[in-house]
C-alpha cells in the first residue's frame, strides 16, 4: 500500500527534546517538590534527567512518560503533593511552557515538502493536547496538521496502538496506509501495534540507534531526511 499520511511524534522528532524540556522539567521537580531542593534533585534523577547537563536519559520516565505517570511516580517517591493536584499543575506547567518550544530544523519547509508530495500531517504525543496545540500556534505550524492527538484525547496512550488508529480514521486510510515517526521505542511500538505500513525512527531525540534500528523499519538522522525517503513509498 502507498503512504498516504505521516504521524509524528513531538519531544525529540519536532522539538528539540534537551533544550525545549531541560527548563520545563527543573521546574516540574521544583514544583513537585514544594521548596525541598534535597527532593526536587532526587524526582529529578528518578525521573531520569541530570541538573548538571541537563540532559535525559533515553526510555526514561520523563522522556517517555505523560503527565499522570510522571506524577504518580513522584508522589510515590515523597512529593507531598496529591497525584491528582500534581497532574494538574504539571499539564498547566507544561502547556504554559508550550510557546518555548525549540523546533529541530526548518519544520515549515519539512511539513511544506511532505504536504506538496500529497501526504497528510498528525501529531500524536504524551503531552497534553492543549499543549501540542498551542505549539503548533506559536510556531505557525498549525495549517500544515490535519490532526492531534495527546495523552488525554481519549485514544489511549503510546505504546498502545490507539492514537495511530484514530489518525488513519480521522483521514479514512487503512494503518498500513499511514508512516509513525518517532525519536523513542514507545513510538515505534505504537506503530506496529496499529499495524502501521512504515515505522521509522529519528536519532533527534532521546532515543538512541541500539534500540530504534532493531524495531524500526529506518532509522534518520532527523525529519529533515523524510521527504527524501518516503518519495519511493508514496502513491501515484
Ligand atoms: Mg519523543
Amino acid at each position: 500500500m502507498p503512504i498516504r499520511a505521516v504521524l509524528f511524534d513531538k519531544d525529540g522528532t519536532l522539538l528539540d527534546y534537551h533544550l525545549t524540556w531541560g527548563p520545563i522539567n527543573v521546574a516540574a521537580a521544583d514544583i513537585a517538590a514544594a521548596g525541598d531542593h534535597d527532593l526536587a534533585d532526587r524526582l529529578l534523577s528518578l525521573g531520569g534527567m541530570d541538573r548538571a547537563n541537563m540532559i535525559t536519559r533515553p526510555g526514561s520516565l520523563l522522556a517517555a512518560a505523560h503527565t499522570v505517570e510522571i506524577a504518580s511516580a513522584w508522589v510515590e517517591a515523597g512529593s507531598p503533593l496529591s497525584l491528582q493536584d500534581l497532574s494538574h499543575r504539571l499539564d498547566a506547567l507544561f502547556t504554559a511552557s508550550a510557546t518555548g518550544s525549540v523546533p529541530i530544523g526548518n519544520l515549515d519547509a519539512c511539513f511544506s515538502a511532505l504536504r506538496t508530495a500529497g501526504l497528510k500531517l498528525g501529531i500524536a504525543s504524551s503531552d497534553n493536547e492543549a499543549s501540542i496545540r498551542l505549539m503548533l500556534a506559536h510556531l505557525g505550524l498549525a495549517h500544515h496538521i490535519a490532526f492531534v492527538a495527546g495523552y488525554d484525547s481519549g485514544h489511549g496512550v503510546k505504546p498502545g496502538p490507539g492514537m495511530a488508529l484514530a489518525f488513519a480514521a480521522a483521514l479514512g486510510l487503512q494503518p498500513s496506509e499511514i508512516a509513525v515517526v518517532g525519536d523513542n521505542s514507545h513510538d515505534i511500538d505504537m506503530g506496529r501495534q496499529a499495524g502501521a505500513g512504515l515505522v521509522i525512527g529519528v536519532l533527534s531525540g532521546t532515543g538512541d540507534a541500539a534500540t530504534l534500528t532493531p524495531i524500526a523499519d529506518a532509522c534518520l538522522s532527523d525529519i529533515s531526511e523524510l521527504p527524501a525517503f518516503l518519495a519511493p513509498h508514496l502513491g501515484a
